[in-house]
């Protein structure tokens, strides 16, 4: 079985716990994850709305020189450039909140430089791009001058978390797919982090991606669900035609999971079930291929991400 998760926040959480990538108490870790015939893993440096300005900027020069230092400490970690390393954890950088810009254009360079391959534009509250699912309004004039600066720079938009009104906005000015890292069905379980299905459809149409997220408040209203729930999710974003669109994107160490999902090595029975339920085919497109295809095809156009 092969692994693509979009969004884990596993970084923040190592930093906050004083623990290691290699082995730790949190729902990732190289010795679990690596158990994967192949992995590759986003790691999103999340900066809370709180911080504005250069608090932002070195919260995540905070979080980045961790990923750095781990890069160079953990033998099972490198850093993916659309060459998959087999027994490694492939590593892909990405922040959650465009707060890190901390409204200066010059930002999305130093953050291309530094290997970020994606950017979350909002967390859940306004911020100087535009609003997150718990706010009103829609994009800033800064804002729209991001996204094609984004672009330009080889880095992934991803609409998780940006409010309804921002997503259509952003259908406007933006010319490269997007992806909704870690978002469900609103049609299933009616939520605004989760996604319509003309959302789902616009993403379909434009090549992106939708990255299944665990939080089991955006699973159901269940405070434990099992497989079944999750499965009415893929069920949904399959009828909508979702076959080379759908992937995951587990919200590890972000958000509290189902006990079927507690941590990443729970994916291999994952797989097991969607094997049983839709077929290997369909089961390696959602685990692994389809993210894989896109940031393959991504990181060809724009080189590699990286020395190492
Ligand atoms: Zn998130």
């Amino acid at each position: 079985m092969r692994l693509f998760d979009l969004h884990c926040d596993t970084i923040y959480e190592c930093l906050r716990l004083e623990q290691q990538l290699g082995a730790n108490c949190l729902a990732i870790d190289l010795e679990r994850g690596c158990a994967c015939d192949g992995w590759v893993q986003t790691f999103a440096c999340w900066i809370s709305d709180d911080l504005r300005g250069e608090d932002a900027w070195n919260d995540f020069l905070r979080q980045s020189a961790f990923f750095e230092q781990q890069l160079h400490a953990q033998q099972k970690l490198v850093r993916y450039n659309g060459q998959l390393v087999p027994g490694k954890c492939n590593a892909i950088l990405s922040v959650e909140g465009g707060a890190v810009l901390g409204g200066k254009l010059e930002r999305i360079g130093e953050l291309a430089k530094r290997g970020v391959k994606m950017l979350t534009l909002c967390w859940n509250d306004k911020n100087e791009l535009a609003s997150g699912a718990l706010a009103k309004g829609g994009f800033t004039e800064f804002g729209r001058q991001c996204i094609p600066e984004l672009e330009r720079n080889g880095i992934i938009v991803d609409v998780s978390h940006l409010n309804e009104q921002g997503f259509w906005e952003l259908c406007e000015f933006a010319k490269e797919p997007f992806i909704a890292t870690h978002s469900n069905s609103a049609a299933v379980h009616r939520h605004p982090r989760n996604l319509t299905d003309a959302q789902v459809g616009e993403i379909l149409s434009r090549g992106g991606l939708i990255g299944l997220n665990f939080y089991v408040k955006f699973l159901s209203r269940k405070r434990n669900p099992d497989f079944s729930v999750l499965k009415r999710h893929i069920d949904h974003f399959l009828e909508l035609g979702c076959e080379d669109v759908l992937a995951l994107g587990s919200d590890f160490d972000g958000a509290s999971m189902p006990d079927f999902l507690c941590g990443i090595e729970r994916i291999a029975n994952l797989y097991q079930s969607m094997v049983e339920y839709y077929g290997q085919t369909i089961a390696d497109k959602i685990l692994f291929e389809n993210a894989n295809r896109f940031f393959q095809h991504r990181m060809g156009k724009n080189g590699p991400c990286g020395e190492e």
